[in-house]
């Protein structure tokens, strides 16, 4: 039985049982901490191609892998930028980075040449590991202003360019132990940054998040400890073996600890997606019989209305875990009646910049608080409070979500003014959403106050989006607001024309050229004569949100 567990109104786990902060290993030393009970059973597999490697295979890759790294004249510390789709090399990539201790900045290979550039400049990026089809793209990244991209690694069955390093040959480097990261001589975890994912937080562009090793093996150890995720530890028994699917990206946080690392430390099997469609995910469903599976709502949407997605797809299942947007009540228990069975359902809560779990529903809820993004984790306190008067709410008052625990990020890469307006003098992490907690110490969120548009699971920030319009000579000036349009979020921007022959084509055809299609303006584009705006000159989108509701209702 879960326990209310409030103090003072400060939320805190439902079990007395922490996780300790790691601090003296490293992210692979805890990942792999399990690894001699699985060696020999398959870890990843490619759902396209079959390709798959054991869990010692991964453990061994990564670690010549890592080695070829610091060979080739990269030194710890220095940034690499991943540009991959779920492949099963994605674990050796990034493990490989994590044992030379250099650090990894993930990015969305649907990213376009001028995103990819922006992330990998911002992060001083010195290597990028990619595809045989971006390396192109990136090769133009590299050459271009500010680039300090100085090699190109390809992940491919073929020979890579010329000018490209093989991943293949760098994966045979006899291991160097004395150059890989080990955890003794005054190592700490909290210091070493493992990842730098890219995230807009509560305001502004997007920003490099600095996850350290402690930050990354804390949560993975949090998420999966007792009564939470509902994952068994493989004993080296198939039969105990969880098998996954690796659909949500890895390189978001949410992919990377939850699937990823998940996988690695609990001996799972994981089949991974590259490219999402409806044939490759039912033939998954049934070939490989999955028996946990992480969700983002518009893929449950996908099982709701596949009618190839029987009951008989859903044997296997016994645990869905879903997160990164607001899930519907309504549309999981859809999904339920169609699988006609018990299938326990965990909602997760987190931030890239808390690595990015914080909530979620204990096993013990056994599906009694649908909606509710659950409790926090071990070793994680919340609060409820005014965003304004920071005033610390009660059971079922509404306010701004605070977060505190080893999983919080070290900071803003390189933006102390944007660590420090987002993680305050106390620790606390301001969410920038809104919710409350009932008299069970469930949170339950109803809304968000910052800018920060999801579509379907990924991040949009209207202020890139704002940047990019104001770069059409015919824009005055303009806003970008997040929308519900059916089930999801959609970007909708209000326009002031600076030549009256600007027509929505002419903003599309822009954008479709400079954003990855995530981020197209699918929420529609309506001009005015003047955005409104405060006193100070701040865009006042909550009145831009509210003439949007009122235009609804009249059509
Ligand atoms: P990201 O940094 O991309 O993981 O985005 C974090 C944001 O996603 C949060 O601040 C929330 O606004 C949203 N989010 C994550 N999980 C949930 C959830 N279970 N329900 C509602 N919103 C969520």
């Amino acid at each position: 039985k879960t326990t209310t567990n409030t103090d003072n109104n400060i939320l805190k786990p439902p079990t007395a049982t922490g996780v300790d902060p790691v601090i003296n290993s490293t992210l692979p030393e805890i990942l792999w901490s399990n690894l001699s009970k699985f060696e020999s059973l398959t870890a990843y597999e490619c759902a396209v191609s079959g390709r798959k490697y054991t869990h010692l295979e991964i453990y061994k890759l990564s670690r010549s892998f890592g080695t070829s790294l610091l060979q080739s004249s990269l030194s710890r510390n220095d940034v690499v930028g991943v540009v991959l789709p779920n492949v099963p090399e994605y674990a050796i990539v990034m493990s490989g980075i994590w044992f030379a201790g250099l650090i990894a900045t993930t990015l969305n290979p649907i990213y376009t040449q001028d995103e990819l550039a922006h992330q990998l400049n911002l992060s001083g990026a010195k290597a990028v590991v990619t595809t045989n089809t971006l390396a192109p793209i990136l090769q133009n990244v590299q050459r271009s202003k500010g680039s300090r991209v100085r090699s190109i690694m390809v992940v491919s069955k073929e020979a890579p360019p010329r000018w490209a390093h093989s991943f293949s040959d760098m994966i045979k480097t006899k291991v160097d132990d004395s150059v890989l990261m080990n955890s003794s001589g005054g190592f700490d975890a909290r210091e070493h940054i493992a990842a730098i994912p890219f995230s807009s937080g509560t305001t502004g562009l997007p920003k490099g998040v600095m996850l350290t090793h402690s930050n990354l093996a804390t949560n993975v150890l949090q998420f999966n400890s007792p009564g939470f995720a509902n994952i068994k530890q493989c004993d080296g028994n198939k039969e105990t073996q969880e098998r996954m699917i690796g659909v949500l990206p890895f390189f978001h946080s949410y992919g990377m600890t939850c699937v990823m690392n998940t996988c690695t430390l609990r001996g799972a099997h994981c089949v991974t997606i590259p490219v999402f469609s409806k044939e490759v995910f039912i033939k998954v469903f049934r070939e490989h019989q999955p028996t946990f599976i992480n969700m983002v709502p518009p893929l449950l949407n996908v099982i709701l209305n596949l009618p190839e997605f029987t009951k008989k797809e859903f044997e296997s299942v016994d645990t869905i875990m879903l997160g990164a947007a607001p899930v519907g009540k309504a549309l999981i228990n859809q999904v339920l009646k169609k699988a006609e069975k018990f299938i326990l359902v965990q909602e997760g809560y987190g931030m890239t910049e808390s690595s990015p779990v914080s909530f979620l529903t204990p096993a013990t809820a056994n599906n009694e608080k649908l909606g509710s993004i659950g409790q926090p984790l071990p070793t994680t306190v919340a609060k409820i409070v005014d965003p304004k008067t920071g005033d610390i709410k009660s059971a079922n008052e509404g306010g701004e979500l605070c977060v505190k625990g080893p999983q919080v990020m070290k900071g803003y890469w390189q933006n102390e003014a944007a660590t420090k307006d987002t993680i305050d003098k106390d620790g606390w992490l301001h969410t920038g959403d809104i919710g409350f907690f009932d008299n069970d110490g469930y949170v339950f969120l109803i809304d968000r106050i910052k800018e920060l548009i999801k579509v379907k699971g990924f991040q949009v920030s209207p202020s890139e989006l704002e940047d990019l319009l104001r770069r059409i000579p015919k824009v005055a000036d303009c806003a970008v607001i997040g929308v519900n349009i059916d089930l999801w979020e959609a970007p909708r921007a209000y326009i002031v024309k600076k030549d009256e022959s600007l027509t929505e084509e002419e903003v599309h055809t822009f954008l479709k050229e400079k954003a990855a299609p995530f981020k197209q303006l699918t929420g529609g584009i309506e001009f005015l004569k003047e955005i409104p705006k405060s006193a100070a000159g701040k865009i006042l989108k909550r009145v831009l949100k509210k003439m949007y509701e009122e235009k609804k209702k009249l059509t």
